[in-house]
């Protein structure tokens, strides 16, 4: 196998988890991240739920649905991962994908499953595979596993720059000097656009913020994951409850901390001994969100050497994506399951 020499912008969940399947493969990897330690932008704003039921276009379905073998797979070669097996309660939102075997609970099961709710609905459903991960602790995990393999790490390093030769990059200009590449892979979140762009072929990514709530509890207050039209909520640890709501604007009464107040306030009046609840922060999660919602990733058409990796529910899917994505940038083979995330489906490219 040949070694190459692979850049990968961007430190976050993307980037680390291509960094760790890269580096374990006996290829010369350097990540580059702006920021002095990974998972500073979206990542560790993520609420991190292994969500792989809600609705998605058809042609998407197998890497959802293969996602939580991949996370199991995962965990037997990292046995320090933890990931919280706790599944999902859903109920009063539409969003979840049909014909999944999933469990419809009745008000007596739900209140076994989660005796601190102040109110049942009749029926909910459970999606007992899934569960949830600390975000940050993930990243830092694979990176960590990466540079045991041979990978390095450069912090505060901003990408300026991608250089190319022709139709081919050759490198990235960086704040601290030049690195030569065979392969760059474009993990940069909100930061691809920006490098891609300039070469001529945009990547139609636009920002898509979202908003994680941290709360403090003396006692552990929610045992699942719970996603109603109230609220979305479930335990980081034992004493932090993380909520997630959408955003709205910038306005008083709709601003990320009018939302953030009020989620908080929902949480309280929901649960039993929710007046335990302090409130830690409300955080502005920017998500690179590509045009049509699904994930870009593969080698460009028309830039030899460049490798995107971008998508929307990447604590979802990176695991799994990096590792086809590691086989495609090795072996140059083509995995099929790649073939809907191409930048190619999209008009002028
Ligand atoms: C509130 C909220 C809830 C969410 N909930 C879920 C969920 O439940 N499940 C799920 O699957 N997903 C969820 N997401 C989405 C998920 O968090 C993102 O898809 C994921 O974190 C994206 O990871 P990334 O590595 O692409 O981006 P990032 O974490 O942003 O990483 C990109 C990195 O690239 C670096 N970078 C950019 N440009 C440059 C440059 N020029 N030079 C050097 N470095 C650069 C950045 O500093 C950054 O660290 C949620 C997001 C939010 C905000």
């Amino acid at each position: 196998m040949r070694k190459q020499k692979i850049v990968i912008i961007g430190a976050g969940i993307v980037g680390a988890s291509m960094a760790y399947q890269l580096a374990k493969q006996n290829q010369e990897v350097t990540v580059i991240e702006r920021h002095p330690a990974a998972a500073l932008e979206v990542t560790e704003k993520s609420f991190a739920w292994i969500h792989t039921t809600h609705s998605v276009a058809p042609e998407y379905w197998h890497l959802y649905d293969a996602a939580v073998e991949e996370y199991h797979a995962l965990e037997q070669e990292l046995p320090e991962l933890s990931i919280h097996w706790h599944g999902a309660l859903t109920w009063g939102n539409p969003a979840l994908r049909e014909n999944l075997p999933l469990q419809n609970l009745n008000r007596e099961q739900l209140q076994a499953l989660e005796p601190n709710l102040k109110d049942y609905p009749n029926e909910a459903i459970f999606a007992s595979e899934e569960g949830a991960v600390d975000p940050i602790g993930l990243t830092e995990l694979l990176l960590s596993k990466a540079q045991e393999y041979g990978a390095t790490v450069q912090f505060d390093t901003n990408v300026t720059q991608l250089q190319q030769e022709d139709s081919r990059l050759v490198g990235v200009h960086t704040s601290n000097g030049f690195l030569e590449s065979d392969i760059v892979v474009l993990a940069a979140g909100m930061g691809v656009p920006e490098l891609g762009n300039p070469l001529g072929y945009p990547v139609p990514v636009a920002p898509s913020p979202s908003i994680l709530i941290r709360m403090k509890t003396a006692n552990k207050l929610i045992h699942t994951l719970i996603s109603n039209a109230q609220f979305e909520a479930r335990q980081l640890t034992d004493h932090i409850l993380l909520a997630a709501e959408d955003y709205m604007d910038e306005s008083e009464e709709n601003g990320p901390e009018a939302v953030g107040q009020r989620a908080f306030e929902t949480l309280r009046d929901s649960l039993k001994g929710g007046d335990q609840l302090e409130l830690e922060s409300i955080k502005v999660g920017i998500r690179p969100m590509p045009e049509d919602g699904y994930p870009i990733v593969g080698f460009h058409d028309h830039m030899k050497g460049l490798y995107l990796a971008v998508m929307h529910s990447a604590i979802t899917l990176a695991p799994l994506i990096a590792r086809l994505a590691a086989s495609e940038i090795i072996n140059r083979d083509t995995r099929k399951e790649l073939e809907p995330c191409r930048l190619s489906r999209f008009k002028n490219h």
